[in-house]
């Protein structure tokens, strides 16, 4: 199960990401990843969420969002929708090269605000 993996690539990068705003914790985090990376968005939610559970980003929302994957063709400058991690364009067969598809990035976080500070006078 590849997912694991990936969430925790992502738990760390949520973690950096945290460090700027002592105090708070995430409620959203959008991410953004390549059809090449074969993930299935379930699996990463539960293993998201069962990673997650014990720490203070329990439950947080993961919202995901799939990049197609295209080639460039470097010889007639052809993009076109791959399936596979290799390719030859369809127009002139040369070796193409991969321009989206392999992406995994945080996107944004949608942070809880701190709790207001009641003054007691
Ligand atoms: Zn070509």
């Amino acid at each position: 199960m590849h997912e694991m993996s990936i969430v925790e690539a992502l738990l760390d990068a949520i973690q950096q990401e945290l460090k700027a705003y002592p105090g708070t914790t995430a409620q959203v985090v959008h991410v953004r990843y390549g059809q090449l990376r074969l993930i299935v968005p379930e699996t990463l939610q539960f293993c998201f969420a069962a990673a997650t559970r014990e720490t203070s980003l329990a439950g947080c929302r993961l919202e995901l969002e799939e990049v197609p994957a295209t080639a460039r063709c470097e010889q007639c400058r052809q993009e076109f929708p791959v399936a596979e991690e290799w390719f030859l364009c369809p127009t002139c067969g040369t070796m193409a090269a991969l321009v989206t598809g392999r992406e995994l990035e945080l996107v944004n976080l949608e942070l809880e605000q701190p709790q207001p500070v009641e003054c007691v006078s």
